[in-house]
């Protein structure tokens, strides 16, 4: 065990850093603290730590299994490691309101008993109990989340339970906290990174090297530990492998077909935008995996397409990217997202198959047999795509032109409409049109249809607060606190509420979806002028759309950018949906809401003059 330890990190300096992060309120504080840390943990383990950190086990799409403890479960191993009676434990918890701070109170009393007695007894035989490692409490975990079938409750609730009582009671606080899913220590992605690069690259500049890194290959612990073996130049070396995602290339928007010309170098690709859900399909011989957007393993959703692939795809190993788009069963026509979605909720699978049959639409591909072509422009990616694909009915290429010609782009966009698209992707063709993973840039241009309306576009925004409604809607958390990106600084900044657009069963959903996310101050990487009712982590992204868009001095998005001490805000927001697909940090970005103000006012004077 001494030599584990060596080359281990005890877990109490986790836990004391956890809370300390909890009282910062600052982002470059919250990385300072990060990097002590980081400074104090040998690389072996530094993976470990990262996903800790992230509150998992490791990235979504290794599909490790949910550590399957409940609340009931987890009140029983706090019982059980400080031997109290359950209901004392449930006591407690209506008391205090946190189980993990409920731990800590009975961890604090438990040990005072044990050395009490201790004292009186046979002091000089009994033996401290051994500190917990990082490394012993995440195997812990990972045996937890693994233990399944018969007999897998008790197992877990002893090996919670042996954790919890060998833990300090700071300790327990964390693990109990983690095994919630309710760390919220407030560290994004953004700042590992930046604490990393701050560690292992020397400073700021090697955190592009890192975010590349990271972009390509989409598991932060993994990424940490090769920086911390090897160094930043080995970084330099990764390329795409089947079987682990690429985060997405994502594109800007624009409304003006020459202005979106102009801007991708004159001549572009133009392709359908399929209104569905984007799937990363990797091959290697008969295995496929198919990646959300979010990244996370979908391949069960869809064994359909897993066929679809072994069938039209001819190449031993292949990352392809296209949107997975539902049809309708006789006409083949496309349907919209939201019948998609039936697909999701429901859960025989090859029943909901035959009633929302789906299409693929191929759109990239960045990788084939042992060449990487994320590197590679796009008119060879697509050459390469033509090669490797053999059309079917229902898994094919995105259709598409290729112009330099505003009016021929604007009329394939009605066409597209027409045929039940949301609108066209323009891509850059130029020698620098690359497979940016993981940035939105304008070497992409989405023109939507909602563009051709009067109406302002809809934004993806994050929820970080909610208040209580009155009348009708009296005690139930009713309207919405909403804030968009930025991801320079990776914080949050409000730009209106949303109190409009929910049904009455979106609102009675609302309650249980928010309750889990609601934290006692503000999340340190939300900035605010308004202190709503309920301050929520940021976790969900909604879909909203308004009449036009105002400056405001309540709201903090493009605070000063316009003007001084007024910010950007929505007038009249309404709900139009959830967006599970979006993780908070692709929601719509300030930078994004600022360009949208200034298309708006250029739309204005336009029509004035
Ligand atoms: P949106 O909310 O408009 O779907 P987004 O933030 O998910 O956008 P963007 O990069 O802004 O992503 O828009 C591109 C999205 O459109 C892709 O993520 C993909 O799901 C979808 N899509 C449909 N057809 C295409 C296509 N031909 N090329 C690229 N993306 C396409």
């Amino acid at each position: 065990m001494s030599q584990e330890n060596e080359s281990d990190l005890p877990f109490i300096e986790v836990a004391r850093t956890f809370s300390v992060m909890e009282r910062i309120s600052s982002r470059t504080q919250l990385t300072l603290t990060l990097v002590r840390l980081f400074k104090k943990t040998p690389s072996t383990v530094i993976d470990k730590l990262v996903y800790l950190i992230q509150g998992k086990l490791g990235p979504e799409w290794k599909d490790i299994p949910e550590l399957g403890v409940g609340e009931k479960l987890l009140i029983k191993s706090i019982a059980l490691a400080y031997k109290v009676p359950e209901s004392e434990v449930v006591k407690l918890y209506h008391r205090v309101g946190d189980l993990g701070a409920v731990a800590e109170q009975l961890a604090i009393r438990y040990r005072e008993k044990t050395k009490g007695r201790q004292a009186g007894l046979l002091a000089f035989m009994e033996e401290e109990a051994e500190p917990l490692t990082i490394s012993r409490v995440y195997n812990t975990l990972m045996r937890i989340a693994y233990a399944q079938g018969e007999n897998s409750r008790d197992l877990k609730l002893r090996l919670l339970a042996g954790l919890l009582s060998d833990a300090e009671p700071l300790e327990a606080r964390y693990i109990v906290r983690f095994v919630e899913g309710r760390l919220r220590v407030g560290i994004g992605d953004a700042t590992v990174m930046d604490a990393l690069a701050s560690i292992y690259g020397g400073g700021v500049h090697a955190r592009e090297i890192i975010e590349r890194a990271y972009n390509l290959r989409a598991d932060l612990g993994y990424i940490a530990r090769l920086l911390a073996e090897k160094g930043i130049d080995s970084l330099k070396d990764i390329h795409p492998v089947v079987g682990v995602p690429i985060r997405p290339m994502l594109a800007e928007r624009g409304r003006d077909p020459h202005e979106i010309l102009r801007k991708v170098g004159g001549r572009a690709i133009v392709e359908y935008k399929y209104d569905g859900e984007r799937g990363q399909i990797h091959k290697r011989g008969e295995k496929i995996w198919i990646f959300s957007r979010r990244l996370e393993n979908i391949t069960r959703m869809y064994p359909d397409v897993v066929e679809m692939v072994r069938k039209h795809v001819k190449a031993e190993e292949a990352i392809l990217e296209g949107e997975i788009v539902a049809i309708d069963p006789d006409t083949l026509e496309l349907q919209p997202f939201q019948v998609l979605m039936q697909r999701k909720r429901k859960h025989d699978i090859h029943k909901v198959m035959k009633e929302v049959p789906v299409a693929v639409f191929l759109f990239d591909i960045l990788y084939r047999d042992g060449e990487d072509l994320t590197a590679k422009i796009l008119p060879v990616r697509r050459q390469n795509l033509l090669e490797v694909v053999e059309p079917g009915e229902t898994f094919t290429i995105a259709q598409y032109i290729e112009t330099s010609d505003p009016d021929e782009l604007w009329n394939f966009f009605l066409k597209a409409i027409e045929d039940g698209a949301e609108g066209v992707m323009v891509k850059a063709v130029h020698e620098g049109s690359v497979y940016r993973a993981g940035i939105r840039g304008w070497l992409w241009v989405k023109l939507k249809k909602d563009y051709k309306s009067e109406m302002t576009d809809t934004v993806d925004l994050v929820v970080v607060g909610a208040f209580y409604g009155k009348g009708k809607r009296g005690g139930k958390l009713s309207s919405l606190l909403m804030a968009a990106y930025n991801p320079e600084k990776d914080i949050f900044r409000t730009v209106c509420k949303v109190a409009t657009g929910f049904t009455d069963e979106d609102l009675e959903k609302m309650q249980d979806m928010l309750k889990p996310h609601i934290i006692p101050h503000k999340h340190p990487r939300v900035d605010s002028r308004i202190t709503p009712d309920v301050w929520i982590e940021p976790y969900y992204v909604a879909e909203i759309l308004g009449a036009e868009l105002t400056l405001s001095p309540l709201h903090t998005c493009c605070l000063g950018q316009v003007k001084s001490g007024v910010g950007i805000s929505i007038r009249f927001p309404r709900f139009i949906r959830w967006r599970p697909d979006k993780s908070p940090e692709d929601a719509t970005t300030e930078q994004e809401l600022f360009e949208l103000y200034r298309r708006q006012l250029k739309k204005v004077e336009e029509e004035t003059v």
